[in-house]
């Protein structure tokens, strides 16, 4: 018996190897197997199992496999084509997606012994004994969102439905709804949030409802922990699975429907290695079982829109709040006029203290952390840079060093500038370090609470502080973009946007349509059960068409507008790219190395159909040490520029320039 292994590694081809007789009976499609490769061993995936009438090569050189380690199948045969499907369209070696695909199971064989549960999940379970409470009449919108998604659920045929609903429309709860209905017809749910630690509050709410039938499979869970909830899904104790960009690929058998909460989120994009967007390989996966996909979003991105108005999504909408409450208005502050350098301008201050006065709490976002953007030497300009990287130090206040953002790189500030001797060196610019000094200086009486990289990296640390705010034992909330997703917290009546300027003025198509969706989010997260919410919005650019609309909810608008600029610059949804980045050590070799894709590029693309932008030296042109150079594809279909970038590829290494490393980006979110 022969057996088509695709092997762990980044290899290119899919292996041939031999079953002996005595393991025969326990071969099946869809178990991990150990083979021998070359010199070691290496754990691959049947993916097949070849008929007798197939011709083999060379038959005396292949070899037997050493060894099955899955007592049952650990993935069926709709996910291997997803993951073949996903390998061909993203450009990554297949064997690398099956490793990523089921990162959730031990790489040791059985049996299995699941670890201890996982000490958040068991604290929300903990906190939400009560299941099958709390379950609202729903409000006439809803009533039809969940109606119509029942239907498609019946069909049983494929479709996808963007539930476009304002923030607090209650879009939740009709996932909990369809959830319920799916589960009721005999089928499991997957439910994709962007990231675990700001959606606690959602998955308490589906916990509540459903008890133990929910799972829960992220990374911030230990191997054991990873593997306990997949084995409750496998051992049919858990119908629903709430998790990552990853559980998009996690083994459950009959899904007949996949949510993805925040769509538009750019979380849903693995931006190392293999870079798929876990909404579209969401959108595929249920094309291939036939089941139904919810896009749920207030800001839904314009690929996800042009696919409603090209007829291949359908469209729900929620209109209004929960009980018709009003949209938080949004006042825009212009900070061209403010007199001093601070970010909390009087006009923010005196809404700071009305909240506080009447004991509501408070929101304020800023894009930066650390206490100050840079370093600079008042003398002769100097700005300490990260030597591995094209950006520069951001000082941390507290820890006494200055970081870089981008890589570990931490070093001591400088006293005198290294450059001139000279003293007068200051600390510029803001993040939310300065922020919350300033306000505890201003409001010594409150309790401020900082959400950032910083504050978060201990495990469940975002879940206390989150708990904190609900309980109201703090006031003000500050943060990055972790505070503008999915808090729902009702004493919330003011939220700030610190800066809105600086998302805009990247170097990126993105950028406009990221400033709307954060605004958006951000006004989203107030007013939201009986006290009515304000927002106050910071710019140095009060008329940019992302700002101004989205302060007044013009989302038609803004995407109108966005529409006509992104058809006129050729970007998407209307052209799709392929990014290309070259990268490496020394930048003679990337330079050379960009001069010979370009020349393959020529050689084998049809340049009528394809526009090559490129190579240039990529936005962010250092990075954690390497040089970084690269090309930008546009085209009408992938289709017809993945077929062709292959042989560029396969030229490419064939030729083969030292030290160069080639990364694909099939459809990129940031081009940085
Ligand atoms: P979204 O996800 O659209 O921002 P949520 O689903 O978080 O909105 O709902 C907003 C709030 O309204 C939540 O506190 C939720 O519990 C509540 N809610 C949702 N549906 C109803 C309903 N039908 N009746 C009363 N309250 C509801
Ligand atoms: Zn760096």
């Amino acid at each position: 018996m022969f057996l088509h292994i695709s092997v762990f590694r980044p290899l290119e081809e899919i292996l041939i190897y031999r079953c002996p007789p005595e393991l025969v009976k326990e071969v099946s499609v869809g178990k991990r197997v150990i083979v021998p490769l070359k010199t070691q061993r290496a754990t691959g995936l049947i993916i097949k199992i070849l008929d007798h009438k197939e011709k083999i090569k060379d038959l005396e050189d292949i070899k037997p496999i050493i060894k099955i380690i899955d007592p049952y199948p650990v993935m069926d045969e709709s996910l291997i084509s997803l993951c073949k499907w996903a390998s061909e369209y993203y450009l990554f070696p297949l064997g690398m997606v099956f490793k990523i695909a089921l990162s959730c199971l031990p790489p040791a064989k059985p049996p299995y012994y699941p670890a201890r549960i996982h000490s958040l999940l068991e604290t929300i379970r903990g906190e939400n004994r009560q299941i099958g409470l709390d379950a609202p009449s729903l409000t006439e919108d809803q009533k039809k969102a969940v109606e119509i998604i029942k239907g498609a659920l019946s069909r049983d045929t494929f479709s996808v439905y963007l539930l476009h609903g304002v923030t607090g429309s209650g879009k939740t709860e009709v996932y909990i709804q369809a959830v319920d209905a799916c589960n009721r017809s005999g089928k499991g749910a997957i439910v994709l949030v962007p990231e675990i630690a700001i959606t606690s509050q959602l998955i308490a709410r589906f916990i509540k409802r459903f008890g133990e039938k929910v799972a829960v499979i992220h990374s911030g869970l230990t191997k054991g922990e990873r593997l306990s909830e997949w084995l409750r899904i496998k051992e049919g104790k858990a119908h629903i699975l709430i998790g990552v960009r990853s559980a998009v690929f996690t083994p459950m058998d009959n899904v007949g429907l996949i949510v993805v909460d925040e769509e538009h989120e750019s979380a849903y994009k693995q931006e190392e290695g293999f870079k798929y967007n876990a909404r579209d390989v969401a959108i595929m996966r249920a094309r291939m079982i036939n089941a139904t996909v919810i896009l749920g979003s207030a800001t839904p991105s314009l690929e996800t829109l042009h696919n409603v108005h090209t007829g291949k999504y359908k469209y729900i909408s929620l209109p209004q709040r929960i009980n018709k409450k009003p949209l938080p208005p949004i006042q825009i502050v212009d900070l061209r006029k403010r007199k001093t350098d601070s970010l909390l301008t009087p006009e923010l201050q005196e809404a700071i203290k009305k909240r506080l006065c009447n004991k509501e709490q408070v929101l304020l976002f800023l894009n930066r952390r650390g206490f100050s953007r840079f370093i600079l030497c008042d003398d002769c300009g100097y700005v300490p840079p990260c030597p591995n990287c094209s950006v520069s130090l951001v000082y941390h206040k507290k820890e006494r060093k200055v970081c870089c953002h981008y890589c570990e790189y931490k070093a001591d500030p400088p006293d005198i500038c290294p450059v001139c001797r000279g003293q007068n060196l200051k600390a510029l610019g803001t993040g939310t370090e300065r922020i919350e000094e300033e306000l505890k200086n201003l409001f010594p009486d409150a309790k401020i609470l900082r959400m950032d990289k910083d504050t978060t990296s201990k495990r469940h640390a975002h879940h206390f502080i989150l708990t904190s705010m609900e309980k109201k034992e703090a006031q003000i909330l500050i943060g990055t973009q972790m505070v503008t997703k999915g808090l729902d917290l009702p004493e919330i009546t003011l939220a700030g946007v610190l800066l809105a300027d600086n998302m805009l003025y990247l170097p990126d198509f993105r950028s406009a349509e990221r400033t709307f969706q954060l605004i958006t989010q951000v006004a989203g997260r107030t007013g939201r059960k009986d006290k009515p919410g304000e927002v106050i919005v910071q710019t140095f650019n009060p008329d940019h068409y992302s700002i101004a609309h989205a302060s007044r909810y013009e989302f038609d608008r803004f995407y109108q507008f966005e529409k006509a600029y992104r058809k006129g610059a050729g970007y998407p949804p209307f052209k799709r790219l392929i990014r290309i980045l070259l990268k490496g050590n020394r930048a003679e070799s990337v330079v050379a190395g960009s001069a010979l894709f370009k020349q393959l590029l020529d050689k084998y693309m049809d340049r009528t159909k394809i526009e090559v932008a490129g190579p240039v030296p990529a936005p962010f042109h250092k990075l954690r040490g390497k040089h970084r150079w690269h090309f930008l594809l546009k085209s009408q279909s992938t289709r017809y520029m993945r077929n062709q970038l292959k042989q560029v590829l396969q030229a490419f290494h064939m030729e083969g320039i030292r030290g160069v490393e080639v990364e694909i980006d099939v459809d990129p979110l940031h081009i940085l």
